[in-house]
């Protein structure tokens, strides 16, 4: 049985992370927590645990409440300090690996910060979504993007990436080896070029040069002409024994391919294909990748995603859904051997 643990975090637990004084030995660090070093039993920590105090006593973030996740419940409101929350989440994550699913409308946008404190970013939506990624990126205090992915020409992945590119600086840039003539792709590749970078391939094998994570390119495999979706750069990551599966956009084609090349894609999290189109997350590729979790990244839009279909295949392989367009920004974070999903409001 799979327990599912939801970390539900409130604004007025957020607010109560508050540093305070000291309740026990310890070294506080610039973010108001700090690591257990004696008689941690004693405060109800295991050795070693990075935690909090306020008033109430210790808080162990992201992990004070677990309950049964009902996405349809839980749409955001919007009614709080953005600003104050992401901070508020930024410490609660503080040393674990945190995945920011955006709610960025129709496309996709994902912000990964690893434990080591890299940064990552996959696609950044449509144009229109490019100031959004970057206030929400400035709200999280990133510094700069080692590693840029842009998994597709398609404008509701590329869309925004000049506009990052113009605020941030960009270490890496990856993208599979395929162009387009839309001015949305030309813009991005002229953002680039300003930048002094030039685009590294990403293709199946080739490993991002990051610290505490194995994040490796699964995809594609093959070249696959006008077909845009199926060039998606497909990401898998591990941190300890937790993996996350990033598609992109790629369909049936490239999910084939991928498991014919006996590429590693089995993950705890899995970003859905092509925003829960029946043309991914084929039976077959779901699988092997096996996910507990699913997240899809979709808007408002006209192509019936998500898809009934890839709905009830999740939910037949008892995964977990989260959607942006009914849970907002969906936020998971890992310390190697669990993943929690933060509710943020
Ligand atoms: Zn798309
Ligand atoms: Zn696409």
């Amino acid at each position: 049985m799979r327990k599912i643990c939801f970390a539900l975090l409130t604004i007025s637990m957020l607010l109560s992370n508050t540093a305070v004084s000291m309740a026990h030995p310890g070294r506080t660090d610039a973010n108001g927590g700090h690591t257990c070093r004696t008689n941690c039993a004693k405060w109800g920590l295991a050795d070693g645990e990075y935690h909090y105090h306020n008033a109430a006593g210790t808080i162990k973030p992201a992990e004070s409440t677990a309950e049964t996740p009902d996405p349809a419940k839980e749409t955001d409101d919007d009614s709080s300090d953005a600003t104050l929350v992401a901070d508020k989440i930024k410490v609660a994550s503080k040393g674990k690996l945190s995945v920011y699913f955006l709610n960025i409308g129709q496309g996709d946008a994902t912000y990964i910060r690893t434990a080591a404190g890299d940064d990552i970013l996959i696609d950044a939506g449509k144009n229109e979504a490019g100031d959004v990624v970057v206030d929400y990126l400035k709200q999280l205090r990133v510094d700069d993007i080692e590693i840029m992915i842009s998994t597709h020409p398609d404008a509701d992945h590329v869309g925004g990436l000049d506009t990052v590119l113009r605020n941030f600086k960009v270490e890496n840039v990856y993208a599979p080896k395929v162009s387009h003539t839309t001015d949305t792709f030309k813009d991005f590749l002229l953002a680039v070029k300003q930048e002094g970078l030039k685009i590294k391939e990403a293709k199946a094998g080739v490993l991002l040069p990051l610290k505490g994570v194995t994040a490796r390119f699964v995809g594609p495999v093959a070249a696959y002409g006008d077909d845009l979706n199926d060039w998606s750069a497909v990401l898998h990551l591990t941190y300890g024994i937790n993996k996350f599966l990033f598609t992109g956009d790629a369909e049936k084609r490239s999910e084939t391919d991928m498991l014919a090349g006996k590429l590693a894609l089995k993950a705890d999290v899995l970003k859905a294909g092509h925003h829960g189109s029946v043309s991914s997350t084929s039976p077959a590729f779901l699988k092997a990748v096996a996910p507990k979790y699913a997240v899809i990244s979709v808007g408002k839009n006209s192509y019936g995603h998500p898809a009934a279909t890839i709905l009830n295949r999740l939910k037949a392989a008892k995964a977990s859904v989260y959607r942006t367009d009914l849970n907002g920004t969906v936020t998971a974070v890992s310390d190697g051997k669990k993943i929690s999903f933060l509710k943020v409001k």
